[in-house]
């Protein structure tokens, strides 16, 4: 199994690089337009660059890029903020446009960053949060669910929620959804259209490789978004941006979801990050996924036996793009990986996750990763001070 696109991204030949889930590679086209777009834009063409270079509509118009890697229509995405602050926007304006629901659904275990945006919007609205376990939220949407807040890719597990069931049931209940594709878009299948979402967020710099920090996405269905009122009414989502009147017009499309000025640099570092998909099917990113996920069980459960245990779906369907193993000394364990040049990461309190980025990541990858981990487990390498220390990231 061959990586689909290795050589558009410039990783150390002696990395095995795990954890494009959390931060992806970087692609090699990155560094030079950065360096063009400082030196032909942004030095010689100065403020002039927000018209002359089409800096103003990048949130936009780069989000075109994203549109086959979620199948949805470019006039439905955006790109913006942080994902916690573009989730922030979605629940609210979901929130505004369900007035009278007094419930936000999700689920227990949710990433954090989800569970304590919700809280708090519910708080400032006096809402209620209410998080069920996974297999119950679609039971549990009734009809004072205002919206139902869940990430598609359990970001521990790697469990997969029935996304189509999911928005039909909570359509059915007339309540709206908003999904985070943190771990999902770009990693595996993700039908926005086919599925009727309504609305949707997801991360910049995993596996859509746009760099540290990079700015995230928003998509709101064509068919909701002039019933979707921004909550942060922000100049550059007015209608008139330049008209500069006093009072508050949301822009007719997507752009309403904007807030203040975009980072023009990081965004063109993500549109170099989404360029790694240009040609590329997302059915076989899809398949080359599921095959590398469990040729790494196949093979960490040949090597290691009992030492570790699966704790994610043993069904590829079931499952996202990476992997979580779990070990009583997982932290340890990780640094005496990472310290081999295996790099993944842990998520406490004892999970090693190991992620497998389809455009770089290949078989030969994964067979010396489950390998190496053989042999840690087997020395005990792990058991020695200095992969005890916690950093502050782990
Ligand atoms: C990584 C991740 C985020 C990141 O949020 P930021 O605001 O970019 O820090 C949010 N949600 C999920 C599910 C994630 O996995």
């Amino acid at each position: 199994m061959e990586a689909l696109a290795r050589e558009r991204f410039s990783i150390p030949n002696d990395v095995i690089y795990l954890d494009g889930n959390s931060l992806g590679a970087l692609p090699r086209a990155t560094p030079e337009r950065l360096r063009a777009l400082m030196r032909e834009e942004w030095r010689s063409d100065l403020i002039a660059s927000w018209n002359k270079h089409g800096w103003i509509d990048l949130p936009m118009s780069i989000a075109a890029r994203l549109a086959p890697i979620v199948n949805a229509k470019p006039a439905e995405l955006l790109i913006a903020d942080s994902t916690s602050v573009s989730l922030f926007k979605l629940l609210a304006a979901a929130a505004r446009a369900r007035s009278g629901r007094k419930t936000i659904l999700t689920q227990r275990r949710n990433f954090p960053t989800d569970l304590y945006v919700a809280q708090g919007l519910c708080d400032m609205l006096g809402l209620t949060l209410r998080a069920v376990d996974a297999d119950a939220v679609r039971d549990s949407i009734d009809d004072d669910v205002a919206v139902v807040s869940l990430t598609h890719v359990d970001y521990r597990s790697a469990a997969v929620h029935e996304m189509a069931a999911i928005n039909r049931a909570s359509r059915d209940a007339g309540a709206l959804t908003c999904w985070d594709l943190s771990h999902s878009a770009g990693a595996i299948e993700v039908d926005l259209a086919g599925t009727e979402c309504d609305l949707a967020v997801g991360c910049g710099y995993k596996y859509l490789n746009g760099g540290p920090g990079a700015p995230a996405f928003i998509f709101v269905a064509e068919r909701l978004l002039e019933t979707m009122h921004p909550p942060l009414q922000g100049w550059m989502g007015h209608a008139q941006p330049f008209a500069f009147e006093d009072g508050y017009q949301p822009a007719p499309g997507i752009a309403r979801f904007l807030t203040g000025t975009p980072s023009i640099l990081a965004i063109a570092a993500l549109d170099c990050g989404l360029a790694t998909f240009d040609g590329i099917a997302m059915a076989d990113v899809a398949a080359r996924s599921r095959g590398l996920s469990q040729a790494f069980i196949d093979a960490v459960e040949a090597r290691c036996g009992d030492a570790v245990s699966l704790a994610s779906p043993g069904d590829p369907a079931a499952r996202g793009s990476h992997v979580c193993f779990a070990h009583p000394h997982g932290y340890a364990v990780m640094q005496a990986l990472i310290a081999r040049k295996v790099i993944g990461d842990f998520r406490a309190p004892d999970l090693m996750r190991f992620g497998f980025a389809p455009l770089y990541n290949d078989e030969g990858d994964v067979l010396r990763a489950a390998e190496i981990l053989g042999e840690i487990l087997d020395s005990r390498a792990w058991d020695d001070p200095r992969f005890h220390a916690r950093a502050k990231v782990t």
